[in-house]
Order: structure tokens, then C-alpha cells, then sequence
């Protein structure tokens, strides 16, 4: 897969943290894979804020968020902060894009509305077949709906997998990856019954309005990228390449969350941590 973009010589990468928490070593670690391969490409990194979750997100975390990733050695071409051609770089200022998205796979007949709660499906569903994916299994009860039965209800939109199909794409690190649709992953949320777009769809409208040209990001994301490989065709995008790494886990192998307090670039730094050993630390752990 190649866009045209990259044909040119022009490589284009980004980071997009979740203002949801504390960026830790973790998140630091794929970032870092990010930035290199952006500057090995002489390409462009692009700082994406991806705050559509308004639950989970608060503004001391944005700020925080800039702070640590700039204290850590991170450098942006384009971002919230300092603008750029693509933008804007904050998620919950591009709805526009996100709901012309929205509509087209309306228009298409790609989704349904589905009146679902997280509870209905926990009950009903099969748990998803890859073990980083936390996503159980649509059972399909919705499948059928039609949007004018949907008058007086709240209901999020699905997007309707092909079932049996297997989406095969190449990592750039993990290689040739397959995922079966309604096997590994199911009909899945590309709009929230509060009206926000959801992360599968924000995703991939923004990567490819950014023209983004390779996404480097965690493993736990690889099922994702099946997911967002239908989006992409659904939508008449070209996609990106994929490079995902491993995830980083602590001493007694659980992955690095945002709860790991102890490993949250904010702590590191009060503690006098120097990013340049930090990063010598992982270079140590898996010599190149
Ligand atoms: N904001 C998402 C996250 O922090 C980004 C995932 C991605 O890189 O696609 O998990």
C-alpha cells in the first residue's frame, strides 16, 4: 500500500495521544518510534489532541500532555500549538469532517442505528477473538434497524462488517496480519448514542484528511486497523501504512496504563529522570 503523498518523498506521521490521563513511558516509547521513523523519512510529525471523549478528558491534561511530551524531546511540526496546513489539530474542533463521514457511509448503507447499551452486548456477545482487543462480538441484534423506526430512541451508528471476509494488511513491523470480519472483530460503533463520533471512524477521517502517510502506534490497536481498513474503503480513502509496536508492561508483565502513576513522564521528571536515560533503558532492553 502506498499513498501518493509518500510517492512524492513526502512521509507525513503523527502523534495522537488521548488527553485522558498522564502520558507514561509507554506511550512515550511508540512516540518515540514515531518521531524517528518520521525523521529517518525526512518527513512531517503532526501532534493530533484526540479529545472527542469528554468524559474521560480534562484541560489540565491537554496542557500536561504538551508539557511532558516536550520536555521528553518530542518536536512537532504541526499541532494545536503551533498550527499548520492540516488543521485543526484539536479532534473536537473537526466534527465537520467527522459527520460528512458520517453520512456518506449513511448514504452507502455501510451502518445501521443500533439501540444496543454496553450492558445488552456484554450479555449477548462472543468475546473477540484477538486478546489485546477488549471489544466483545456484536450479536447483531440491530442489524436490521432502519433509521425511521429509530423516531423517539437514542441509538449510535454501526458499521455492518462483511462477515467472513478476511482483511490482510502488511505491518512494517509485525508483518502480514489477517483478521476475519465477524470472526476476530464485529459490527462496531462509529457513532455514539451522545452524538461523538467514535474513535474508529475520528481516526480515519483525520488521518486522512492530515494525509497522514504511515501510522505508528501501539500493538493493541492491530484488530483497529482491520476495522479502519473497512472504513477506508467504505469511505473511497486511500489508507496509510501501518507500523504498530509492541507494548511496554511492567515488572510483573500487566501493560503500562494510565493508572501506573509511577511511570507517568510527569513523575519521572519531578523524580529527576533524564529522558536520554530513559531512553538508553529501552535501547538496552532490546538492542537493535
Ligand atoms: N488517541 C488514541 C489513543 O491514544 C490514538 C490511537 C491511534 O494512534 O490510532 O489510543
Amino acid at each position: 500500500m502506498h499513498t501518493n503523498a509518500e510517492s512524492a518523498g513526502s512521509y507525513r506521521g503523527r502523534l495522537a495521544p488521548s488527553p485522558t490521563g498522564y502520558l507514561h513511558l509507554g506511550h512515550a516509547r511508540t512516540f518515540w518510534v514515531a518521531q524517528q521513523r518520521a525523521k529517518a523519512n525526512n518527513g512531517v510529525l503532526v501532534l493530533r489532541n484526540e479529545d472527542l471523549d469528554a468524559m474521560r478528558f480534562k484541560l489540565e491534561f491537554v496542557d500536561a500532555m504538551l508539557e511532558d511530551l516536550k520536555w521528553f524531546g518530542f518536536e512537532w511540526q504541526e499541532g494545536p500549538d503551533c498550527g499548520g496546513s492540516f488543521g485543526p489539530y484539536n479532534q473536537n474542533e473537526r466534527s465537520h469532517f467527522h459527520r460528512a463521514a458520517l453520512n456518506k457511509l449513511r448514504d452507502g448503507g455501510f451502518i445501521y442505528p443500533c439501540t444496543c447499551s454496553r450492558k445488552d452486548i456484554q450479555s449477548a456477545a462472543r468475546a473477540p477473538h484477538a486478546a489485546d482487543d477488549k471489544e466483545p462480538i456484536y450479536p447483531g441484534t440491530c442489524r436490521n434497524n432502519c433509521e425511521s423506526q429509530m423516531a423517539n430512541s437514542k441509538f449510535s451508528w454501526r458499521f455492518r462488517v462483511p462477515h467472513g471476509e478476511t482483511i490482510s494488511f502488511a505491518d512494517g513491523s509485525f508483518g502480514p496480519q489477517q483478521f476475519v470480519a465477524g470472526k476476530d472483530f464485529g459490527d462496531f460503533v462509529v457513532w455514539r448514542h451522545d452524538d461523538v463520533p467514535a474513535y474508529q471512524l475520528s481516526v480515519v477521517v483525520d488521518d486522512a484528511a492530515m494525509r497522514i502517510t504511515e501510522v505508528v502506534r501501539g500493538a493493541d490497536l492491530l484488530v483497529s486497523t482491520a476495522r479502519q481498513l473497512l472504513l477506508y474503503r467504505a469511505l473511497g480513502l486511500e489508507p496509510p501504512r501501518f507500523f504498530h509496536c509492541a507494548l511496554m508492561t511492567d515488572a510483573a508483565g500487566a501493560r503500562l496504563a494510565k493508572r501506573h502513576d509511577a511511570l507517568s513522564l510527569r513523575t519521572l521528571r519531578a523524580q529527576g529522570a533524564a529522558p536520554e536515560d530513559l531512553r538508553r533503558s529501552w535501547s538496552l532492553a532490546n538492542p537493535a
